[in-house]
């Protein structure tokens, strides 16, 4: 647990800035810092970006200058688009296959939009880092620190150094950093939604982090962003149904298909809830599990993946059968007898975390109860498991 930072919970004034975007003629209108109101503005594709601002961009201070230009950066009020500016310490910053692949996985995303297309356009920039295609004019290299300490206090003096302020409403904002807080966990989005994060993968731990790992905790953390959790409703970990980056078992390695292939993002099924008191291993993850592999672990403590399709019966408690029905498992490991529950993220993100959005979405935020996010020992463990 650490303190909120309080940086973070700072809204804009939104209601000014609504009204701003809504007149044709921006005329100067009075805005304060501590402005909670929400005025509602249409918003035609629910991305928390007003269709003004994505018509004919965001004029932050109402001086009439268009200060963030979302048209001119791609934006489209009838397609879901995600603003991220990243800034990075020397050679953390993923390659530009990575960011391919970040891409690519919310363009592919299950969500539809009212111009009829699916998918999430992602707006990602490097600055001039990663070419013209990762390049919004906003990502910088930043002094190297190895170890971001307290984390939250150096993540905002570095955000408040590097990062617009004119921004705050339309990107989120991240570091690919080395470590944090003395320890070697893999980033940080200090809350449940947020508008900042942190990919801290780097040297200090050893991570020698890979496309793989640089990519899968990227799409993690801006999870959190998003509104996701490590158990999708709660923050239950290692559920073998919950077949998302988010859960901690696929965040560095994928989550696994039954055809051999790794997928890199979000949940979008939502498999039946495994009642861990009498699993029926006879049906597996059912029949939403037919296109996915899962793991779990046995009472030992080991994890074990299934071999095939994860709507195949699964031996849930490693007795060597799959037909027990009434005794219990503990397949996430958590010492706990809990149902299961799983989540289809794609269908429950939260747009307009923090500081971002200016539409009906915005929300109290909900602290992070497990900011303690997946350590180089943990990952080490399941490798060699
Ligand atoms: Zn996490």
């Amino acid at each position: 647990m650490r303190p909120r930072p309080a940086l973070f919970a700072v809204l804009t004034s939104l209601a000014a800035a609504a009204l701003a975007a809504s007149s044709a003629v921006a005329a100067p209108f009075p805005q304060t810092d501590t402005e909670k109101r929400v005025v509602a503005a249409t918003d035609t594709d629910g991305d928390s970006l007003p269709d003004t601002w994505e018509t004919n961009g965001y004029d932050a201070n109402g001086d009439g200058v268009v200060d963030v230009d979302l048209p001119g950066m791609g934006a489209n009020p009838k397609k879901k688009d995600l603003f991220v500016e990243m800034d990075y310490m020397a050679g953390r910053l993923t390659t530009t296959a990575g960011l391919d692949r970040i891409v690519q996985v919310f363009a592919s995303a299950p969500v539809g939009n009212p111009d009829g297309s699916t998918g999430i356009k992602i707006h990602l920039d490097a600055g001039a880092a990663r070419g013209t295609a990762y390049n919004l004019g906003g990502g910088n290299e930043v002094a190297y620190d190895a170890d971001l300490n307290p984390s939250a206090t150096q993540t905002n003096a570095i955000k408040a150094a590097n990062f617009a302020s004119a921004r705050k409403a339309v990107f989120h904002y991240m570091i690919w950093g080395d470590s944090y807080d003395g320890g070697c966990s893999s980033g940080q989005a200090f809350n449940i939604p947020n508008d900042t994060f942190i990919v801290t993968v780097g040297p200090k731990c050893n991570w020698n982090a890979t496309d793989d790992i640089n990519v899968g905790t990227f799409i993690h953390e801006l999870g959190h962003n998003i509104g996701l959790k490590h158990g999708g409703t709660d923050n239950l970990n290692y559920k073998p149904n919950y077949l998302s980056v988010m859960n901690y078992s696929f965040q560095l390695g994928g989550v696994l298909k039954a055809d051999g292939t790794k997928y890199w993002g979000y949940s979008s099924v939502q498999p039946t809830s495994i009642n861990e008191a009498r699993p029926d291993e006879r049906v597996g993850l059912g029949s939403l599990g037919a296109g996915y592999r899962t793991s779990w672990k046995c009472p030992n403590g080991s994890t074990r993946t299934t071999a095939g399709a994860a709507n195949q019966p699964i031996d849930w408690n490693c007795d060597g059968d799959t037909t027990d029905t009434t005794t219990a498992a503990d397949i996430n490991g958590d010492k706990t007898t809990s149902i299961l529950i799983a989540q289809n993220n794609w269908a429950n993100l939260v747009f307009g975390g923090g500081a971002v959005g200016g539409g009906s979405e915005l929300q109290s935020k909900t602290p992070a109860t497990e900011l303690q996010e997946l350590t180089h020992t943990e990952w080490t463990e399941m490798q060699h498991r």
